[in-house]
């Protein structure tokens, strides 16, 4: 297993009363495989992304990351082993308005200082960006090019792991299937494994497994 969870639990308070968001998830994906999760607004799609991305901390139980327990109050080190490992691409694009396409594919290799223009270009080819787009600024770009090129940042480290948060929730349905075979493509070229969370039946349908999350509880089904 390249990514697991056991037990998660995660509440967030707000005045007095505290919602259980995540009640004793488990989880686990092969390296190399792609899963949806499933679930309908609110039902903690993000909150369960960012604690497997090692973004956030569950409240109790254990995230195993190549059957390596993460110490979640290493901060340092959680830092690396994101960096390293993990390519993010969330529900807004977030790239950063005013740097170029190209210089959003290498932000996250300014980390580490190894910066790859070569290889950033190659990536945005691959996703479908053209040459002449590198130099613009990424607000010129539609919401489907935004998120092609949100993948190739993603992609940037070589992570074994891409996660994304409904990435075609904001994007037409024929940007939607073109994300979703580019997935497929990247993690077949690369053995990358890719977790995705939406609420669409649909874009689960492309994935290997589909979990469904519901009132906190996470169940499975093969869809082979
Ligand atoms: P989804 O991504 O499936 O729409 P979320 O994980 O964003 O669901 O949210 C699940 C629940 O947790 C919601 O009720 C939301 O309001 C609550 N929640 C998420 N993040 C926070 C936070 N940082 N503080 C307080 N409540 C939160
Ligand atoms: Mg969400």
């Amino acid at each position: 297993m390249i990514l697991s969870a056991s037990n998660i639990k995660k509440s967030f308070k707000s005045g007095k009363s505290e919602t259980l968001v995540l009640n004793n998830i488990n989880f686990n994906v092969e390296e190399g495989q792609m899963v949806a999760i499933m679930g309908v607004s609110g039902s903690g799609k993000s909150t369960l992304l960012h604690i497997l991305g090692l973004l956030d901390e569950p409240d109790s139980g254990d995230v195993y990351f190549s059957g390596e327990k993460i110490n979640f109050t290493d901060k340092k080190n959680l830092a690396l082993l994101r960096n390293a490992n993990i390519g993010f691409v969330f529900q807004f694009y977030s790239l950063i308005n005013e740097l170029s396409v190209l210089e959003n594919v290498l932000l996250p290799t300014m980390i580490n200082g190894i910066i790859k223009i070569d290889y950033a270009k190659e990536l945005l080819l691959r996703v479908g960006i053209n040459q002449e787009f590198f130099n613009k600024r990424s607000y010129n770009l539609s919401g489907g090019e935004k998120q092609r090129v949100a993948i190739a940042r993603a992609l940037i480290n070589n992570p074994k792991v891409i996660i994304t948060d409904e990435p075609t929730s904001n994007i037409d349905e024929n940007n939607a299937k073109l994300l979703m075979s580019l997935l497929r493509d990247l993690q077949q070229s690369f053995n990358t494994t890719v977790v995705i969370s939406t609420h669409s039946n649909k874009i689960a349908r492309f994935c290997d497994t589909t979990y469904f999350l519901s009132e906190g509880v996470l169940t499975n089904e093969d869809n082979s």
